[in-house]
C-alpha cells in the first residue's frame, strides 16, 4: 500500500483478535507498530504470553515495535501511553482506535456502572486517543490519519446491548463531526465496521457449532469475516491510496448491513 512505510502507528487493544491483525499488516507494509494493552494482571484480558506473542509476529517484518500498558478508559493512562509512542517511535502518524468491549443485559435490568464502562471503553476512551492524536498531528503541522474500528452495530440495532450500540452509533457521528473539524488540516479519519469476524470477543458462538449455524445463516456471503480482512481495509484506508477518503464508515461485513431479510421479494407480492 502506497505510503506506508516507515509510518508510526499505535493500535489500541493491539494484541488480540482485529487489533492483531491490523498491527501485523501495518508491519508488513513496513510501517513500525505501538500495540497497546490494558494489563497483563491476571484477572485482564491479555496475558504475557499472549502480549509477547503479538510483539513478535509484527517484529518477524522488521520494523520497530513498542508494547505500550495503557486503559483507554482512563485519560491520565491515554495522555501518557500517547506521549511514550511519540517518544519511543519518534512521533505517531496514524491512530488505530480498535480497543472494546460488550456486555450483554436486558436494557431494563442494566447496572449502569457496566453500562458507563462500555461506553467509557469504547467511545470515550476512542475520543481520548483520538484527542492526543490531533493534539500532535497539528503540534507538528504534518498530516495524521485515525481509523475508529466500529461495528455494523453504528446502524444495525443490537437488543440486549444498549451500552454497545449506542458507543458505535457514537462512533460514527465522532468519525464524520472529528473529519469535518479537521480536513482543512491533512486530517483524515475514517470507520471501518465490521460484521461477524472469528475474534475472542464473540469465542460465545464461534466455538459452538450450533450457534455458528444460526450466525452464519444471517450473512449474506454465508461465512464470517476474518481479523486478516479488517487488516488490509485498516491499512488501505490508512494509506496514500485513500488519500481523499475521509468521515467514511467502510463496512467489512459479508453484506450484513444490506437488509438480509429482504434476499427474496415479501414486502410486494
Ligand atoms: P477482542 O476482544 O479480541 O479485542 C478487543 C481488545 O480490546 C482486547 O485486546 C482487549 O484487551 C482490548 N481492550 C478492552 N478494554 C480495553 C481498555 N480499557 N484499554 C485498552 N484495551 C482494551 O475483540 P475483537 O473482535 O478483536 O474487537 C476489536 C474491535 O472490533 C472492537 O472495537 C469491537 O467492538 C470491534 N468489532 C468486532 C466484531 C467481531 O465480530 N469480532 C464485529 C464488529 C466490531
Amino acid at each position: 500500500m502506497k505510503g506506508l512505510k516507515g509510518k508510526n502507528v499505535l493500535v489500541t487493544g493491539g494484541t488480540s483478535g482485529i487489533g492483531q491483525a491490523i498491527a501485523v499488516r501495518f508491519a508488513q507494509e513496513g510501517a513500525n507498530v505501538a500495540i497497546n494493552y490494558r494489563s497483563m494482571a491476571s484477572e485482564a484480558a491479555d496475558t504475557e504470553a499472549q502480549v509477547q506473542t503479538c510483539a513478535q509476529k509484527v517484529q518477524q517484518h522488521g520494523v520497530r515495535d513498542v508494547l505500550v500498558q495503557g486503559d483507554v478508559s482512563k485519560e491520565e493512562d491515554v495522555v501518557r501511553m500517547i506521549e511514550d509512542v511519540i517518544e519511543r517511535l519518534g512521533g505517531l502518524d496514524i491512530l488505530i482506535n480498535n480497543a472494546g468491549i460488550q456486555i450483554p443485559a436486558d436494557s431494563h435490568e442494566i447496572d449502569m456502572d457496566r453500562f458507563d464502562r462500555v461506553l467509557n471503553v469504547n467511545l470515550r476512551g476512542a475520543f481520548m486517543c483520538a484527542r492526543e492524536a490531533i493534539k500532535h498531528f497539528l503540534a507538528h503541522e504534518k498530516p495524521g490519519v485515525i481509523i475508529n474500528i466500529s461495528s455494523v452495530h453504528q446502524i444495525i440495532p443490537k437488543p440486549r446491548f444498549l451500552s454497545y450500540s449506542i458507543s458505535k452509533g457514537g462512533m460514527q457521528n465522532m468519525t464524520r463531526t472529528l473529519a469535518l473539524e479537521y480536513a482543512g488540516r491533512n486530517i483524515r479519519i475514517n470507520g471501518i465496521g465490521p460484521g461477524a469476524t472469528i475474534t475472542p470477543i464473540n469465542r460465545a458462538w464461534v466455538d459452538d457449532p450450533v450457534k455458528a449455524e444460526m450466525v452464519l445463516k444471517h450473512i449474506p456471503m454465508g461465512r464470517a469475516g476474518e481479523a486478516d480482512e479488517m487488516g488490509a481495509v485498516a491499512t488501505f484506508l490508512a494509506s496514500d491510496e485513500a488519500a481523499y477518503i475521509t468521515g467514511q464508515t467502510l463496512f467489512v461485513d459479508g453484506g450484513l448491513t444490506l437488509y438480509p431479510d429482504f434476499r427474496t421479494a415479501w414486502s410486494s407480492e
